[in-house]
Formats: C-alpha cells, sequence, structure tokens
C-alpha cells in the first residue's frame, strides 16, 4: 500500500479480534453491539424509474444516514396507488439508488393498501410479487412486481459471522424480552464486510414484541 493511513474497515476488524481475544468464553450476545432497528416502510429507486418519477437526471438527496453504511434515507418521497385506488403518501425513498425498484411494506400498511397478501422476501429476490403505481411529482409509473414484506434478517459481517458460527442464508432466532415477549424464530443472516451487526425487522414486529421498550435482546443460533 502507497499510503500511511490504514484503511478504517482494518482498524476496525482488528479492534474486534483484539476484543475478541479478550472476551474469551464470554455469551456470544456480550461479544458485539447488536443494533435492533425497525425499518418503516419504503421505497427502492431503479435510475429509470426515478427519471420518470423525479425527473430525467435527478439525484436523491440524502436526508440522514442510516445504520448501514453508505445507506440513507432521501429527502425524496413518491404517493403510492394500491389496487383500489387507495394510497399511501410520502413513502420515503432510501438510497443509494438499486438496480430494479422495490417497496417494503409492513402487512398493516398492505391491507390498508388493498392488498390481502404480499409475499415475505429477502431485499432484492421479488420474481412474482406484486406491482403498483407510483407517483412522483415528474410523473407516474407502474411497477410491475416489487411490493414485499422484507424478511426480519441479521446483517453482519465475517468476523460477527464466525462468532456466532452461521453462515450466509442461514437462520438465526431472535428473542425479545418483555411483558409480550417475542421469539422470532427466522431471521435470515445476512454477511457482507461492510456490514455492521444489525437486525432489521419491520414496524409490525417492532410493535408486536414493543422494540422501543425491550430491554432483553438476545441473538441466538
Ligand atoms: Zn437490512
Amino acid at each position: 500500500m502507497h499510503t500511511n493511513t490504514l484503511d478504517r474497515g482494518i482498524v476496525e476488524k482488528i479492534v474486534r479480534e483484539v476484543v475478541l481475544k479478550r472476551i474469551g468464553a464470554r455469551p456470544p450476545n456480550a461479544a458485539f453491539t447488536l443494533a435492533v432497528h425497525a425499518s418503516a416502510r419504503h421505497m427502492h429507486v431503479s435510475r429509470e424509474h426515478l427519471d420518470i418519477l423525479y425527473g430525467p437526471g435527478h439525484e436523491l438527496t440524502p436526508d440522514r444516514p442510516l445504520y448501514q453504511e453508505g445507506n440513507y434515507a432521501a429527502k425524496e418521497t413518491v404517493t403510492l396507488i394500491g389496487p383500489r385506488s387507495r394510497v399511501i403518501s410520502n413513502l420515503r425513498i432510501l438510497g443509494p439508488m438499486r438496480k430494479e425498484s422495490q417497496i417494503e411494506l409492513a402487512f398493516t400498511d398492505a391491507i390498508g393498501l388493498g392488498f390481502d397478501n404480499i409475499p415475505i422476501r429477502l431485499s432484492g429476490n421479488i420474481e412474482g410479487t406484486p406491482g403498483a403505481h407510483v407517483m412522483g411529482p415528474n410523473g407516474m409509473v407502474e411497477l410491475q412486481r416489487g411490493l414485499i414484506r422484507a424478511a426480519i434478517h441479521v446483517h453482519m459481517n465475517p468476523t460477527e459471522a464466525a462468532f456466532y458460527g452461521v453462515k450466509q442464508a442461514d437462520l438465526m432466532k431472535l428473542r425479545i424480552g418483555g411483558d409480550a415477549e417475542v421469539i422470532f424464530q427466522r431471521v435470515h443472516v445476512r454477511i457482507d464486510p461492510n456490514s455492521r451487526l444489525n437486525v432489521h425487522m419491520d414496524t409490525d414486529e417492532a410493535n408486536a414484541c414493543g422494540l422501543h421498550l425491550a430491554r432483553e435482546i438476545e441473538l441466538l443460533k
């Protein structure tokens, strides 16, 4: 390398490894900070669709960074129109742009919009999912597919995955303690070197377990 500054990722990895060595046999849940977040309904947008919704060449305006590095809530929103002309307005676009547009709703959102079922899918897997109309200030897109309930999942990097003893696409359990304790049985593992340990659930799931009041959170193999 022709630089004297250590890449931040490398430093973090070293720090994690040092921490791992120090903690020895302590239970895995004490090893890392496990962030559990509820994702409110949102849209991921393709270049082609953003051109139509907001005008040719329009770029997303970051409003607030998300926990996973590089991802952000954009200032841009759209109106989602369901099968019986029911609408969800102010649907937030998350950046950066994606290869294909996709809309993630909680079950309550989907039912309110007039759907009695939309499939639970991992992000990006939208084959055979329903579409909808999406309206922006510049125009309307008829999405052929892309409406999903996002499957509850945990992001982690390879070091964290090794620690938990899990591999890509494994399922883990997430226990949220409290007055209405819930154990999520099918938490999909998504491993990426740039990820931070972080569970994503939707707003229905978060409300069911009282996530905002939770004091005990455990990720289990
Ligand atoms: Zn996620």
